[in-house]
C-alpha cells in the first residue's frame, strides 16, 4: 500500500483467473533481499505482517501494490523504503520473478544487500521486519503467495555471472579495433556496463543453461583483458569487473569462470575456449548474443 502523500493509483481488490482475491489493481511488488551469514549461509528480509493485514500475522515480503506507471522494480523498492525503512541505494537487483496468476501478477525482485541495511517496520503494516536465515524459514507461518514461490525463489539466490572473452568479441566486430585496442577494449566494456544495467530477460538465455525459471536478471558482468587491450583496465565502468589476464587471455577466463556460482555464462567464439568453459560448468555463448543485447534499443 502507498502512503496517502503519494497514494497511487493501484489500491483496490481484484479477482485473478485461479479465482483468488488480491490487493493491487496493477499487479503487487516485493523485495526480497538476501545477504550471506559469517558462516556462508543465506538469510533474506522478512516482515511480520500486522494483524488487520491480509493474510495478518504471516510472514512475507515488504510489498505491496503497484501504480500503473510504477516498473515492478520501482514499486518493490518504494515498498521496502516505505514499510522496512530499506535504502534503495544499499540492496542490488540480481532478478526478477513473475508469479502470474492471470489477470494479476506478483512481481518479486531478488536483491543482494551491497551495504548495511537498517530495516525496521517504518509503515503501519509490519508488526517487525527482520532478517531470517533461510535454513529456518520452515519455522515461520509464511505468507501462502510467499511460501509457494519461495521454492524457486530459493534457487534464484545466486545471481547469473556473464565472463566476457574481451579480445574474442572485439574481434568479432569490424570497427578499426585493430588500429586502437585499448579504446576498442574500453568500447567493449561500456556495452558490458550496459548489460548489467539493463539485465537479460530470461527467455534470452540459452536453453541449456540451468538456472531459475526468472522473468529477468541483472548479471554480474566480468570482462578479461588481455595484451594490448590491458590498458583499458584503468578506465572501467564501475558496472563490471575487469580481470586482467596476466598471460594467457583464455587461462584467465577459464580460473575465473571456474570460481564463479552458477548460472554461468562465458562470451566467445573461441572453440577451444568453450570446451574448457564447459568443463569449469560454464555454458558459452558467442559475442553476437552480447551485441544484440546491448546494441539493440531498450
Ligand atoms: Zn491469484
Amino acid at each position: 500500500m502507498s502512503h496517502p502523500d503519494h497514494r497511487g493509483d493501484g489500491d483496490g481488490w481484484v479477482e485473478c483467473s485461479l479465482g483468488h482475491r488480491h490487493w493491487g489493481r496493477f499487479g503487487a511488488a516485493g523485495l526480497l533481499a538476501h545477504r550471506a551469514r559469517p558462516d556462508g549461509s543465506a538469510e533474506v528480509l522478512l516482515q511480520h505482517r500486522a494483524e488487520w493485514s491480509h493474510h495478518g500475522g504471516t510472514w512475507g515480503l515488504l510489498g505491496g501494490a503497484r501504480a500503473s506507471h510504477e516498473s515492478p522494480l520501482a514499486g518493490a523498492l518504494r515498498e521496502a523504503a516505505e514499510e522496512g525503512g530499506v535504502d534503495p541505494t544499499h540492496v542490488h537487483p540480481d532478478g526478477q520473478y513473475d508469479d502470474d496468476h492471470g489477470g494479476w501478477a506478483y512481481v518479486t525482485i531478488l536483491a543482494r544487500a551491497v551495504d548495511h541495511l537498517d530495516p525496521r517496520p517504518t509503515g503501519g503494516e509490519s508488526i517487525d521486519v527482520v532478517w531470517w536465515p533461510v535454513d529456518r524459514l520452515g519455522d515461520l507461518p509464511l505468507h501462502p503467495g510467499f511460501a509457494e514461490s519461495w521454492p524457486v525463489l530459493r534457487d534464484a539466490l545466486t545471481p547469473l555471472s556473464v565472463v566476457v572473452d574481451v579480445a574474442n568479441v572485439m574481434g568479432s566486430r569490424p570497427d578499426g579495433w585493430w588500429r586502437d585496442r585499448a579504446g576498442a577494449a574500453q568500447r567493449l566494456l561500456t556495452s558490458c556496463a550496459t548489460l548489467a544495467r539493463g539485465g537479460v530477460p530470461g527467455s534470452a538465455l540459452p536453453e541449456q543453461l540451468p538456472r531459475a525459471p526468472l522473468a529477468h536478471w541483472w548479471p554480474h558482468v566480468s570482462g578479461v583483458l588481455e595484451g594490448a587491450a590491458r590498458s583499458a583496465a584503468q578506465h572501467p565502468p564501475d558496472a563490471v569487473e575487469v580481470v586482467v589476464a596476466p598471460g594467457s587471455g583464455d587461462d584467465a577466463i577459464v580460473a575465473h569462470a571456474a570460481v564463479l556460482t552458477p548460472p554461468k555464462l562465458v562470451v566467445t567464439a573461441d572453440r577451444e575456449l568453450r570446451r574448457r568453459c564447459a568443463d569449469v560448468g560454464a555454458v558459452a555463448v558467442g559475442p553476437r548474443w552480447l551485441l544484440d543485447l546491448v546494441e539493440q534499443p531498450r
